[in-house]
């Protein structure tokens, strides 16, 4: 998938768009959804230019790490950790990703169905 440098996400990252950023580091953000889903629903986005799931290279695992590892820690600030908490990286259209830029949701904060719809 096309990567696009002028997407929300791009922009929201180089702060030329508001976001309530939550966790930032060097190659992470993390920010509240805009339409939450859940009580806690915040959105970890890697800074580098990566369009779905598909795109991730082998050189980019650690990466792939931190975006967990930043999830965990904002689950914890959250007050989630224990309580419980769902991570979702939806891909492609059946899995209804809108947003082409990689992004792994942190919900939380209430009983989550499973399976989803
Ligand atoms: P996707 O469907 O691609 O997995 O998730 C995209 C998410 O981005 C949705 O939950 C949507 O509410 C959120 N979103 C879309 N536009 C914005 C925005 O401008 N700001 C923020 N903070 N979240 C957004």
């Amino acid at each position: 998938m096309q990567y696009d440098p002028e997407g929300i996400f791009a922009k929201i990252i180089r702060k030329e768009i508001d976001a309530n950023i939550v966790y930032e580091s060097e190659n992470v953000v993390a920010f509240e959804d805009i339409n939450p889903k859940a009580p806690v629903h915040i959105l970890i986005v890697p800074k580098a230019e990566v369009a779905t799931v598909n795109d991730f290279t082998p050189d980019q695992a650690s990466l792939i790490g931190e975006m967990v590892l930043a999830a965990q820690q904002i689950a914890k600030e959250k007050g989630v950790s224990e309580s419980g908490y769902r991570l979702v990286m939806n891909t492609m259209d059946d899995a209804g990703q809108e947003i082409y830029h990689v992004h792994l949701h942190l919900l939380g904060g209430r009983r989550l169905k499973w399976p989803p719809g």
